[in-house]
């Protein structure tokens, strides 16, 4: 007998595209290119795209999971190819509410960074492939970044339902860290609006 999509209670099954990371089960949130505003160090190139065009830069699930400390949040992140001048597209990236929490995040498809740093200003980026899991301690932040410039990155992520999102702080601040395509080959520099 099939259960309810989404019975939190009883349990539920449901499947991803593991190419795409979509699902029917339910719709995905889009932030386009115009919702990120500042957040790439070159201005002037990100004003040159968008008068021409405003992609979607990532797409994201959120089931709706109770927001209880037993539960999970999970759902798929997908990241587009392209770039702002010589930044890879990425995801804008946050802390959880509750600092204490961490998150996994599996590659399904694609190839990317996880780029992480906590309040201290310690920092790392874990690489993406296909296959490979990066574990997010509590306290850093996070953000995808696609080195791909044909293909999505795919990750399937589940952390505490409870956790929240801080996108405020990454918003202000910025990350210490950019991922750009330097001589071909995707190079971490300092961001020079980090403040
Ligand atoms: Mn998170």
């Amino acid at each position: 007998m099939q259960n309810n999509v989404f019975d939190y209670i009883r349990g539920f099954g449901l499947d991803f595209d593991l190419a795409t990371g979509l699902s029917n089960a339910t719709a995905t949130h889009k932030r386009y290119l115009s919702d990120m505003r500042g957040m790439y160090a070159d201005d002037s190139a990100f004003d040159e795209i968008l008068k021409t065009n405003d992609p979607v830069v990532y797409e994201f699930h959120e089931m709706g999971t109770p927001e209880h400390a037993g539960d999970l949040a999970f759902g798929c992140s997908i990241t587009y190819p392209g770039k702002v001048a010589d930044e890879y597209f990425m995801t804008k990236g946050h802390f959880h509410t509750i600092l204490d929490t961490a998150e996994t995040y599996l590659c399904l498809s694609g190839h990317g960074y996880m780029l992480m740093e906590n309040p201290e200003g310690d920092w790392s980026g874990q690489e993406f492939l296909p296959g490979r899991m990066v574990y997010v301690p509590k306290r850093y932040a996070h953000r995808s970044i696609n080195i791909d410039l044909k293909e999505p990155l795919v990750t399937f992520f589940v952390f505490r339902a409870d956790a929240g999102h801080d996108y405020g702080t990454i918003e202000t601040k910025g990350y210490r860290k950019l991922l750009v395509e330097c001589d071909g080959q995707p190079t971490f520099i300092d961001n020079p609006k980090w403040k």
